[in-house]
């Protein structure tokens, strides 16, 4: 397999401004711009599933959902790769599988992460498979994640993920598939929460002081 490329946001972009697309009117304040509209990624996203594809050959592959914040691009890339599997002359055989993390509490992180529901995954054993993560933002929760998921002896992991963070803390993980490169802040939307907000909402915004505020726990 390349490694391939991924579009990257430079630190100095400041977004769209919130009146050149919809947001729900409840989020108003709480988002300071637009980073990346959801056209945008349904774009970039039915690219990774090509990538994917031609990587995978004929399979069996897993997709595996990081839960919550990966449901969204998770859904959409199997859609894509789906629609790929349909009318191509190749196809990969696929199944799904879920799991849960939890490492985040407001937009700190808690320099732990727990993995819940990683005792059912036997079954992936001999399979290639290839998760969904939202975000990248150190790398530390993915490298725990991988570290579990070898025992399970996949023929082979890979990860995708939609955005990953430019941030001097990094473990220095890069995931396989990247959908974004994005500057070192905290951002929502598109399933990505804020102590469980946001998830309502369709684009990917830098959250606001005033968000960061108001919906605190
Ligand atoms: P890492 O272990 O790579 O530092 O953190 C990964 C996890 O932290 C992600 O799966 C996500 O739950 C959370 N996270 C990191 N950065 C952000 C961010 O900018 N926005 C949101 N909503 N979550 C983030």
């Amino acid at each position: 397999m390349a490694g391939y490329d991924c579009i990257k946001i430079p630190d100095n972009y400041e977004g769209y401004s919130l009146d050149m697309f919809c947001i729900p009117k409840h989020y108003e304040n709480d988002v300071e711009s637009i980073l990346i509209p959801k056209g945008l990624i349904t774009d970039r996203i039915e690219r990774l599933a090509r990538n994917i594809c031609c990587d995978v050959g004929k399979g069996p592959l897993v997709g595996l959902c990081v839960l919550k914040g990966g449901y969204q691009f998770f859904g959409d890339l199997m859609d894509r790769i789906r629609t790929i599997n349909a009318s191509g002359e190749n196809s990969v055989q696929m199944s799904v599988d879920f799991i849960r993390l939890k490492s985040y509490e407001d937009d700190h992180s808690s320099g732990e992460v727990k993995i819940i529901g990683s005792d059912d995954l036997s079954s992936l054993t001999g399979k290639y498979f290839i998760f969904k993560q939202d975000i990248v933002d150190t790398g530390a929760t993915m490298k725990k994640l991988l570290n579990t998921l070898t025992k399970f002896k996949p023929a082979s992991i890979k990860v995708a993920s939609l955005l990953v963070k430019r941030t001097p803390r990094s473990t220095g993980y890069r995931p396989d598939y990247i959908g974004f490169e994005i500057p070192d802040k905290f951002v929502v939307g598109y399933a990505l929460d804020y102590n469980e907000y946001f998830r309502d909402l369709n684009h990917i915004c830098i959250i606001s002081e005033t968000g960061k505020k108001n919906l605190l726990f």
